[in-house]
C-alpha cells in the first residue's frame, strides 16, 4: 500500500494570465455617434444618410445610404466620387461650374 501522500509544493507558480484580463482594454463602438466628419456632407435623414455634396452648383448628389451604413461607406464614397477627404473644408470645396458654355 502506498500511503505517501504526494506534498505538493507550497510555492506553486500560478499563470499571471489572469491578473493580466483585467487589464484588458475594450474598445468602445458607439452606436450612432456623428461626430465623424462625414457629417458634414450627409445629412442624416430617417431612413438613413444622404450625400449633400455639392456635385454641379445648386445641385447635390443626394446619395442615399440606408440606416446602418458605416461611416467607412459615405468616407469611401466621399473620396472616390467628389475626391473629398476629412483634410476638406466644407469652405474649401469649390463646386465644379458647369457654367463655361
Ligand atoms: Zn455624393
Amino acid at each position: 500500500m502506498n500511503t505517501n501522500p504526494i506534498v505538493s509544493d507550497e510555492n506553486n507558480d500560478y499563470p499571471e494570465n489572469e491578473s493580466q484580463n483585467l487589464n484588458k482594454k475594450t474598445k468602445k463602438k458607439g452606436g450612432s455617434q456623428k461626430t465623424s466628419w462625414v457629417w458634414a456632407w450627409f445629412e442624416s435623414v430617417e431612413t438613413g444618410s444622404i450625400c449633400k455634396v455639392e456635385v454641379v452648383k445648386g445641385q447635390f448628389c443626394n446619395k442615399h445610404y440606408q440606416n446602418g451604413s458605416s461611416t467607412g461607406n459615405l468616407i469611401g464614397h466621399l473620396v472616390d466620387k467628389h475626391k473629398i477627404t476629412k483634410d476638406v473644408k466644407k469652405h474649401d470645396y469649390v463646386v465644379r461650374n458647369f457654367n463655361l458654355i
